[in-house]
């Protein structure tokens, strides 16, 4: 799978979690069941965890929460580990500019 493909399904699934986010906010949990932000348009995992920490995560364009395993090390490292999630970087060039150009929060 090419890169730019992976950055959109990556940048898909965060759209996703957005929406998961904010329906959320709206029944004023603290929590929610996130979809796992890998390169994998077939996983369906699930991460739990509050959204407060997924704000965080959101507040960098190239961060993505992820089960695990899922980081694909060509692309990303994982910046953080958090037992059943990891919050990964991308530094791959080419996806990093493409989620960045996604990237819900600034446009
Ligand atoms: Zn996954």
């Amino acid at each position: 799978m090419d890169k730019l493909k992976r950055a959109q399904t990556e940048a898909l699934f965060r759209d996703v979690n957005e929406r998961i986010a904010e329906s959320a906010e709206r029944f004023d949990a603290d929590v929610a069941e996130f979809v796992c932000e890998c390169a994998d348009p077939n996983c369906t995992h699930r991460i739990r965890t509050s959204l407060e920490h997924y704000d965080e995560v959101r507040g960098e364009a190239t961060h993505f929460l992820l089960i695990p395993g899922h980081e694909d090390p060509e692309i990303e490292r994982v910046v953080e580990r958090h037992g059943r999630h990891a919050v990964v970087e991308k530094f791959e060039r080419i996806v990093a500019r493409t989620v960045r150009r996604l990237d819900p929060r600034t446009v």
